[in-house]
């Protein structure tokens, strides 16, 4: 899913390079491939590529990683799944 874009200059996803250990979590788990951990530090090298999902920040075991999820067009796209025909909303909450 690399080529995949999100809004150009939008993700809130702030990274704390002081914090990052270098586990490489965050690459892993990342299904845009916005990391790349070198030297024992993670870094991003493909911010617009973040939709938001949140996977990094809930992975990463010292909070190097921050994201406010579900404020982009991630959470538009899921919540649009659920929309009935009629405007109404078929998720369970
Ligand atoms: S998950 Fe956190 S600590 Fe691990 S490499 Fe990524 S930013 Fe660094
Ligand atoms: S929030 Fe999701 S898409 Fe964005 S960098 Fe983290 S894991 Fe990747």
């Amino acid at each position: 899913m690399e080529n995949i874009r999100y809004l150009p200059g939008v993700t809130t996803l702030r990274l704390d390079p002081e914090a990052c250990v270098g586990c490489g979590a965050c690459a892993e788990v990342c299904p845009h491939s916005v990391f790349r951990v070198e030297d024992r530090k993670a870094r991003v090298v493909d911010r617009d590529a973040c939709m938001e999902c949140g996977a990094c920040a809930l992975n990463c075991p010292t909070d190097a990683l921050a994201v406010d999820p579900g404020v982009g067009c991630a959470a538009y796209i899921i919540a649009s799944w659920f929309k009935t025909k009629d405007g109404g909303c078929r998720a369970c909450c």
